[in-house]
């Protein structure tokens, strides 16, 4: 196991305008969730502190040193951010591992997915073309690309650098100041980020972290008025909040929100693929995952054979600590999310699931002050009851049959969510089919859980709106500015008469 040393973690200060200072807000306690142990304890971002860090971040972005750039002269930097990152990987893993509980493979491969979300934005900061766009008279009519000003970027803990890199990469190409509130639980990640960042030397107040209190420093950020757009990934109910005082001030939001996945297994599918497939869908990130799997619907005819082999093979998982390289379901982030986890159970209990394995707190010494939560399978539900309309976030799979195709797109689309979906069959225009009808923003066939930056992602209706990451992802963080210029030189209808007159 590779662990590391309390002084290797960020000590603690916050990122403000360019300067490493103490915050002034509510004290965050970052905990290693596999023994208990505080990583640190730390004073997080006042309103105080981030209307300090806007007022510098307003400057920097206006100052010609910054808004002056040419997109390939802004792209530097974000490539030299993915140097930083790359360099530092095993380091930014093992803060990750520490703030988050995640196994060290998940956050070493997070990072280095990071590295890469900065270099592909710088790539397409410096080739997105502006539009020149079709003639209808005698003027030259073009339409580009400006920056927004100020953007903040609030993040949730389960996979800290991948959603901050998903938002400050495209934020800062296309030429923003960036300010990151991330969570409460994983304070220490962003800081890290920090550090890489300031190395690279980037202009001092275009990016700051403030860690805090979402009622404190994530309310200034939504409300003062210099900040023109908050990009958010965190739960429902806090990005409809969010979303009802960004209306206020008419702003720009881009909400990337919680799920409940339907992964659909039909009988021709490849059975081993689909079930190695469908256990990494909902236990890797021990379930914390917004697009987990956490709903999976079986036909019939291979209900009872796929319960009983996923049940068996669950059992056979192993619950670890996070730096054991064999752990395939760490601990939850925090005791008070195990709590929860364990409510949405019982509850389900309650309404007549059968609990087929896990339900319960491993035993054993190694497990004795850390917040792990067994994998859990439960079946006898049906899909109208709260186990498959609630997210629960965490490693808790609901099995439901059905019939046929039409059975399963409606089952499927019969939820507020609409962020992924998973289909496992050989059959492609099937997978297509269904596919389409499923109301998604990611659909994955025959795979599960994959990412790419370059293909869009975000979700419908409670899973959020806005897409993230591709090419036009950059153009989220742009407002667009249309240019026309006479070519003709002819008189205007109005000139004349009336003018000379005058
Ligand atoms: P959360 O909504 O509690 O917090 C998210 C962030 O919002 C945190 O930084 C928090 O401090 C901040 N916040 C809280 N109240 C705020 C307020 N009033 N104003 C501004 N900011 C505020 O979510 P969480 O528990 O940290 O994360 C888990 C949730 O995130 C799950 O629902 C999960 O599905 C979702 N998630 C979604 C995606 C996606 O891409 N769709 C990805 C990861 C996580």
């Amino acid at each position: 196991m590779t662990d590391m040393s309390f002084d290797e973690m960020p000590d603690g200060r916050l990122f403000m305008g360019g300067e490493w200072r103490a915050g002034t807000g509510a004290e965050i306690t970052s905990v290693f969730p596999a023994d208990g142990s505080v990583n640190r304890v730390l004073r997080g971002a006042s309103r105080a502190d981030g209307t300090e860090a806007i007022a510098r971040a307003k400057a920097a972005q206006a100052d010609p040193a910054w808004r002056g750039l040419k997109p390939h002269e802004r792209a530097r930097y974000l490539y030299a951010i993915a140097d930083g990152i790359e360099a530092n990987i095993q380091r930014i893993s093992r803060i990750q591992s520490r703030d988050t509980g995640k196994t060290q493979r998940e956050t070493a491969a997070l990072a280095a997915s990071a590295a890469g979300t900065f270099r592909y934005f710088g790539a397409v900061a410096e080739t997105m073309d502006e539009d020149l766009t079709a003639q209808r008279g005698d003027s030259l009519t073009l339409s580009v690309h400006e920056p927004l000003g100020l953007v903040a970027a609030i993040t949730p803990w389960n996979s800290p650098i991948a959603s901050d890199a998903q938002k400050v990469a495209p934020a800062l190409a296309a030429g923003n100041a960036v300010i990151l509130k991330p969570a409460s639980w994983s304070p220490l990640t962003a800081l890290e980020l920090a550090r890489i960042v300031e190395a690279t030397g980037l202009p001092k107040g275009l990016f700051s972290v403030l860690p805090g209190a979402g009622r404190e420093i994530g309310n200034l950020l939504v409300e003062h008025p210099d900040i023109a757009k908050v990009s958010f990934t965190g739960g429902t109910s806090t990005g409809r909040a969010l979303a009802r005082k960004a209306a206020e001030k008419l702003m720009p939001v881009s909400l990337e929100l919680g799920g409940k996945s339907p992964t659909m297994l039909f009988g021709d599918a490849d059975m081993e693929q689909a079930l190695a497939g469908i256990l990494f869908g909902i236990f890797s990130s021990s379930g914390q995952s917004c697009i987990a799997g956490s709903r999976l619907f079986v036909q019939r005819g291979i209900y009872d054979e796929v319960v009983a082999r996923l049940v068996a093979a669950t059992k056979r998982l192993k619950v670890g600590h996070p730096f054991d390289p064999a752990t395939q379901v760490a601990p939850l982030v925090h005791m008070d999310h195990r709590d929860e986890v364990a409510a949405h159970v019982a509850r389900a209990l309650e309404d007549g699931a059968e609990l087929l394995c896990g339900g319960a707190v491993p035993e054993g010494e190694e497990y004795a002050n850390g917040s792990y939560y067994l994998p859990t399978i439960l079946t006898g539900v049906k899909n109208t009851d709260r186990i498959c309309r609630d997210e629960v976030f965490g490693p808790v799979l609901a099995v439901l049959p059905f019939e046929d195709e039409a059975d399963v797109i409606a089952q499927s689309n019969d939820s507020d969510y609409g962020l992924a979906c998973g289909i496992w069959t050989r059959d492609f225009p099937k997978a297509w089919r269904v596919g389409r009808a499923v109301n998604a923003g990611t659909i994955w066939h025959n795979t599960y859980k994959q990412f790419s930056i370059s293909t869009p992602f975000g979700g419908e209706r409670d899973s959020g709106t806005g897409r993230e990451k591709g090419r036009q992802g950059l153009r989220a963080y742009m407002t667009q500015k249309s240019f026309y210029s006479d070519l003709s030189g002819a008189p205007h209808p109005w000139a004349g008469a009336a003018l000379e007159e005058a």
